[in-house]
């Protein structure tokens, strides 16, 4: 592309980074690529720090152009045919040796809706290896397997942002969309300026709890008692919909027997959370004639992360707050393809459309899609963190797409030492991760605005991001790639690299799945601003809202699910008295690797921290910007105490950004939905260096 002094023509698309995916124009001017405001349906013309400066990836100094290759304990340039053969040899003697499943493959949730089905045909026809999962199953995971227990489908949000203003009440539980997503906080304000009400369930006060009507400050992993004592409130008091129960829902009566022993002081000496303001939210939910209950990782990431959501639907069900305009459940998904991620395939016990792996009838549906015999398809695999466990034992090659889990997974110390006894790891990456730094191969790939796909936003609506430049000489696009390696492997099913024909498979591939994209086409996302989910033909109109009529069950009603609290696989003791947990900081995303690059967000936030009360930091003699230990089960490391009367005095925050965070944290998983305990263990805190005594 001309630079010369010309501006070019803006190209519209979506931000890089989280599930709202806010609508950009990108722009190559004189002075380089810049980002502008495009009025798109979601963000309204807004964007965070994070997509106002997202366009500075786009000149990065460090960007891989050339595949690296390990030798002699560290990593040369390489061709692309030597790297891709090199991977292709080392596949054939690993799967020769061990087996086809002891190659795995580990995708990501910011992955284009084509690249996860490519990722997924691509394990199934060519590696032909059960083992694929991907980063979402630390991320989303929990929420899905409850979408899919209580209403049948798992859609983030089953109906538009623009229903969140009209509800008269919102509760947002264990999400911080101020800092993570600021430009949906629009309609939380409209929502406001309307006379709604808005509740914040958090262990910290949040910037998003600092603008709530009501804040329930509970204790980390209490969330599931918490829901209990609410529908027990909203069943003494009378606020449930008796009709809405009969009429649309299963199961209530198993439910309303558990939460009877959910009294409200019961409820407080669990939580933490004050009696009067359990029996405040309830009234504040039951007494409005609309209400939306919002999740995110905050119960989510938990080993009863799906029980703490469930909970929470009955209390959605039993208000009768579901199938209308302005009322139901969702969950605020935080990768930028979190949703689409999740739909196509890059599971382990998935197909594409939302489909099972062990369903004989779905199994032959792809099959025939693909050309191959269902009996070839491999069965479920591992689960991402039983994958990561499984390395160096039964796994001994993984080949990474989209994640940088050095720093994303849980337990990491022991994670590093898994990697370092597979006998093959490949990454494909835009930078140098500390992932990609431990691999074997290291494939430079294309970066968002250099390639075209679909991503499928947080409430179910499937976007276009278009190319506006090419991408640098030396690098390839996955699909290339993994087109590449299916040609050196021989595959039973062709593999495109190009992303409109992917598309078209994928239309077939889902047509009269769950997440159905059959009527889906690019020219109509960029006619409509997206198109919602399921959209069966070309003349439908997308769903925008779901369950008007009836839930996605084979009955069509929503299914209630009594839930006994059980509390985190930690608790405190003497050794460990604190509570840890993780999450998000306004200017950094994921693991850094593109949002720790732009200098004004480095800038911003430089370094970890500890949240820290300063009552409890007081007490352990931990000076504010000290240096502090922080120790869990699994390990110990030393950040900067950084005081705040906004978290509770039981419990310490780390922002999972950096290396660190998950060192410390629990791989404990959710019996149903395999997500790690990302958000809470227990700890203990000290000080690294004690200040003189006064
Ligand atoms: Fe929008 Fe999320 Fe990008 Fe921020 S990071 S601009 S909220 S898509």
């Amino acid at each position: 592309m001309d630079t010369g002094t010309q501006a070019v023509a803006p190209v519209a698309t979506h931000c890089p980074y989280c599930a709202l995916q806010c609508g950009m124009m990108l722009s190559e001017t004189p002075e380089g690529w810049t980002v502008s405001s495009r009025d798109f349906p979601t963000n309204k013309g807004g964007l965070c720090r994070k997509g106002w400066t997202s366009a500075e990836l786009l000149s990065a100094p460090d960007r891989l152009t050339t595949p690296l290759i390990r030798e002699g304990g560290a990593l040369r340039p390489a061709t692309w045919d030597e790297a891709l053969d090199r991977i292709a040899a080392d596949i054939r003697r690993i799967q020769s040796a061990h087996g086809r499943d002891a190659v795995g493959v580990f995708g990501g949730g910011g992955l284009t809706n084509e690249k996860a089905y490519l990722l997924g045909k691509f394990a199934r026809v060519a590696l032909r290896t059960a083992n694929i999962d991907y980063n979402g199953r630390f991320c989303m995971a929990s929420a899905a397997a409850a979408g899919l227990r209580a209403f049948g489908i798992d859609r983030g949000l089953p109906f538009p942002l623009e229903d969140l203003p009209g509800a008269e009440a919102i509760l947002i539980e264990g999400s911080n969309p101020a800092e993570t997503m600021p430009p949906i906080m629009q309609y939380f304000e409209e929502q406001r300026r309307r006379g709604g009400k808005l509740i914040v369930v958090d262990p910290r006060r949040t910037e998003t709890a600092k603008v709530a009507h009501l804040h329930l400050q509970l204790t980390p992993g209490t969330d599931a008692a918490l829901a209990n004592g609410l529908l027990h409130v909203a069943i003494q008091d009378r606020l449930i919909d008796r009709a809405f129960i009969e009429a649309r829902t299963s199961g209530f009566e198993a439910v309303r027997r558990v939460v009877a022993r959910w009294w409200p002081d019961r409820v407080e000496r669990v939580t933490g959370v004050p009696e009067r303001q359990v029996r405040e939210a309830a009234h504040l939910l039951g007494n409005a004639a609309t209400a939306i209950v919002l999740s995110g990782r905050g119960p989510e990431q938990q080993s009863h992360g799906v029980d703490n959501v469930l909970a929470f639907i009955n209390l959605v069900l039993a208000l009768g707050k579901a199938g209308r305009a302005h009322c139901g459940y969702g969950c605020l998904t935080g990768q930028g393809n979190g949703q689409g991620g999740r739909e196509h395939g890059q599971k382990a016990d998935q197909l594409p459309g939302y489909r099972k792996i062990d369903n004989a009838e779905h199994r032959s549906t792809i099959a025939s899609v693909w050309g191959i015999a269902p009996e070839t398809l491999p069965g479920p695999g591992l689960s991402a963190q039983e994958l990561l466990e499984a390395m160096g034992g039964a796994v001994k090659a993984l080949l990474v797409f989209g994640s940088n889990l050095v720093i994303s997974a849980p337990d990491a110390g022991r994670l590093a030492e898994r990697l370092e006894r597979l006998d093959l790891l490949v990454v494909a990456d835009i930078f140098l991760s500390e992932t990609a730094a431990m691999a074997d191969v290291v494939l430079p790939i294309a970066q968002w605005a250099e390639e075209e796909g679909t991503m499928t936003n947080l409430e179910g609506r499937v976007l276009l991001r278009r190319r506006a430049k090419t991408m640098p000489e030396g690098v390839r696009t996955d699909a290339d790639i993994l087109s590449g390696l299916a040609d050196r492997l021989g595959t039973a099913s062709p593999i495109s690299a190009d992303p409109a024909t992917i598309f078209e498979e994928v239309r077939r591939a889902s047509a009269g799945g769950v997440a159905d994209y059959a009527g889906i086409t690019w020219n109509r996302i960029a006619e409509e601003d997206g198109v919602f989910w399921p959209c069966p033909t070309p003349e439908h109109p997308g769903t925008r809202r779901m369950f008007a009529e009836r839930f996605g069950t084979e009955d069509g009603r929503a299914r209630f699910h009594p839930i006994e609290y059980r509390g985190a696989a930690e608790q405190p003791d003497g050794d460990f008295p604190l509570l840890l947990t993780t999450g998000r900081v306004l200017v950094q995303y994921q693991s850094r690797t593109q949002t720790g690059r732009v200098a004004s967000l480095v800038a911003a936030e430089p370094d970890s921290f500890v949240e820290i009360h300063p009552d409890t930091a007081r007490d352990l003699r931990i000076a504010d910007g000290a240096p502090m230990r922080v120790a869990t089960r699994r390990g110990e490391v030393v950040l900067k105490a950084r005081h705040s009367r906004s978290i509770r005095m039981d419990t310490l925050f780390v922002p999972f950004h950096w290396a660190g965070a998950n060192i410390l944290t629990n791989a404990a998983l959710d019996p149903i939905s395999r997500i790690p305990e990302f958000k809470v263990c227990s700890a203990r805190a000290e000080p690294v260096l004690l200040p003189p005594a006064t």
